[in-house]
């Protein structure tokens, strides 16, 4: 009888022992799913958010303006942003969650860069467009700084920063333009029709759009 009852304590201790194993598995198999989770977004988040280390100083652009020039045209937030290369905190900005119709113009010299119709929430807290309205306008320059290649897109006509260009924006095209609300000037439209008619506008005034 003794025998029998050690036996059953036994064979309890050995169930509850594989039982906890198995529990410690199941958390840590959890934990590291959550974990690639949360890596993937720390890495876009921190990919939109650092700055780019580039500098225009030394091109031209066929909008030309001193620095003085433009300190007093921009606020300090788009002076930092548009002609340092800096980036604003996400989620603090004023057009990342705008869902009004409009037109979203480059904040040093008004060229019609992005749409409404192609802006899109990425969950990033910065502006995103899955297309520039004319490609001519918003420049792509490759960016090595931090460690990391990123495409860097630009005013083509002032040359102000914007912002990023990522590989992971919804179909068709899957590209994120990654922009900063302190680059860009919203116009609002009150119509489609509007929107149109008003970026059309902006191209009948003679641009030079060559060196
Ligand atoms: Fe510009």
């Amino acid at each position: 009888m003794k025998r029998f009852v050690f036996l059953s304590f036994l064979a309890i201790f050995i169930l509850m022992v594989y039982v906890q194993a198995d529990s410690n598995s199941s958390n840590s198999q959890s934990n590291e799913n959550e974990a690639v989770k949360i890596s993937d977004l720390q890495s876009c988040v921190s990919a939109c958010g650092l700055p780019s280390d580039l500098d225009f100083s030394d091109r031209a652009f066929p909008i030309e303006r001193s620095d003085e020039e433009w300190r007093s045209l921009l606020s300090e937030i788009s002076y930092q942003v548009a002609r340092k290369h800096k980036t604003e905190p996400p989620f603090q900005n004023p057009y990342f969650d705008n869902k009004d119709l409009g037109y979203y113009a480059c904040v040093g010299c008004e060229a019609p860069l992005f749409s409404s119709l192609d802006k899109y929430d990425s969950g990033t807290g910065w502006p995103s467009f899955s297309l520039a309205i004319d490609d001519r306008l918003v420049a792509q320059q490759v960016d090595n700084s931090f460690g990391m290649r990123r495409i860097e897109v630009h005013c083509a006509l002032c040359g102000s920063h914007q912002g990023h260009l990522f590989p992971d924006g919804p179909k068709p095209n899957f590209t994120r333009f990654c922009i900063n609300s302190a680059s860009l000037k919203f116009i609002p439209s009150v119509s489609k029709a509007k929107l149109r008619s008003a970026i059309l506008d902006w191209y009948k005034t003679e641009k030079n759009l060559t060196r």
